[in-house]
């Protein structure tokens, strides 16, 4: 039965449509029980773009993932265990919470996403990647195949796609009208680099994890990244054109800096200097979400992971982690199941109920970090996360 079901999910053709944790995940653990696919990624190389900060991986879900991928031992020998030391302040430079790990100890250590892509990457067999390929289109067929569009020419045509493209999913119409609204907070990621030697302050406020600085509807948090960069998002609550509007020219950086500088006017210094120390670009971003508990009607040989089915605001932290057990639960579907139909079926129940959970709860923490009094709510929010532990 087992040869049959092999034999049978060979024959089948599963294309992936991104590179990112998720993706990659799922083509990794395919691989590991023999069936192949192909991940297209628009990007031209696994460095043609920075990928950003610090990701924690949480026991029950991107940890499993990376078990399941034969991929945890590597992954314990990358993590920072050290980078789940957190500190609260207000604007003040009131400090509310100093939590400080054990070594080695404790289920959500960091990793840098780029050093996490890097190990899965490396994972794959080199021909499953095909760089440089950006989807453009697909043309669902009578039979229940898919006909994959690039931008280069390319068609391929596929028994399974699997979105998981990202936030703004090329796939996802096919499935469903929902798209992503605005969540009512930008923000401007900048970073203070080397910051242990040329930052001593900055470097003890921060500690060796992430800092929030809470007030007034506004944000500096800050996050230490394995490469000695903090890594800060300076975040806003703001209406969608604000980061438009604003006067700010985010590609002129030192000018951008001091009117960034205006907008904290009575924070405390300590807490400036997050921005007067910044180097190099900076990031502006919308943070975009999907209607919270989104479904759609199954359909044959098509199915979305991670944030095409389910993006939502990075304040339940779990983003990445529902991508990976996203890719779990979709391929040890498609293991189990012989008919993929029934497998992408299974899988999309599963993940309605858990990815649900954490939409609802992401949009609680929004709205309280970003609320009235958000340094003494958020204390009250991780005190309540410790007395259910
Ligand atoms: C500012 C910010 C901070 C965050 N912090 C955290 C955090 O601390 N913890 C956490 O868990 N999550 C965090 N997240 C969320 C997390 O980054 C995402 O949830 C996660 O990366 C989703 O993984 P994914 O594989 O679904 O999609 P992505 O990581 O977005 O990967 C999608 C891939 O698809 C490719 N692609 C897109 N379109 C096409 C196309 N047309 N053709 C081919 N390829 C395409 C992209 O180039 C990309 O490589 C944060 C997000 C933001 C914006």
């Amino acid at each position: 039965m087992t040869t049959t079901i092999a034999n049978t999910k060979q024959q089948q053709r599963i294309a992936i449509v991104g590179a990112g944790p998720g993706g990659l995940t799922l083509a990794r653990i395919l691989q590991q029980h023999g069936v192949a696919s192909v991940v297209y990624e628009r990007e031209q190389s696994p460095s043609s773009r920075g990928q950003g900060g610090s990701l924690d991986i949480h026991h029950d879900s991107g940890q499993k993932a990376l078990r399941e991928a034969g991929l945890i031992d590597q992954f314990e020998a990358l993590a920072r265990y050290e980078g789940q030391d957190f500190r609260l302040f207000d604007k003040t430079g009131k400090i509310y919470l100093d939590e400080v790990a054990e070594p080695q100890e404790g289920d959500r250590p960091e990793i840098d996403r780029g050093v996490l892509r890097e190990l899965l990457i490396q994972s794959l067999d080199p021909a499953a990647i095909r760089w440089g390929h950006n989807l453009t289109h697909v043309v669902p067929l009578e039979n229940g195949q898919h006909e994959l569009h690039f931008e280069n020419g390319h068609i391929d045509t596929v028994n399974l796609v699997v979105a998981a493209d990202g936030a703004f999913s090329r796939i996802r119409p096919l499935l469903t009208e929902s798209t992503p609204a605005y969540s009512g907070l930008s923000m401007v990621e900048i970073y203070v680099n080397n910051a242990a030697v040329d930052h001593p302050e900055i470097s003890a406020l921060n500690g060796r994890g992430k800092m929030f600085a809470l007030s007034d509807h506004k944000g500096i948090l800050g996050q230490l990244n394995g490469d000695g960069r903090i890594c800060v998002y300076l975040a806003f609550q703001v209406e969608r054109e604000w980061l438009n509007t604003c006067g700010i020219s985010f590609d002129q950086p030192e000018d951008a800096k001091g009117l960034l500088l205006q907008h904290f006017d009575d924070w405390d210094e300590s807490l400036k200097n997050y921005i007067r120390s910044a180097q190099g670009p900076m990031f502006p971003r919308r943070i975009y979400m999907l209607p919270v508990g989104l479904k759609w009607t199954s359909k044959p040989g098509i199915t979305l992971i991670g944030d095409a089915a389910h993006l939502m605001s990075p304040f339940a932290g779990e983003g990445v982690n529902l991508a990976m057990l996203d890719a779990t639960e979709l391929a040890l579907s498609i293991i189990e199941h012989a008919d993929i139909n029934q497998a992408i079926q299974a899988y999309e129940e599963k993940m309605y109920v858990y990815s649900s959970k954490s939409a609802e709860e992401s949009q609680a923490n929004l709205e309280l970090t970003f609320g009235d009094d958000a340094a003494a709510k958020f204390l009250d929010l991780m005190n309540q996360y410790h007395s259910v532990e």
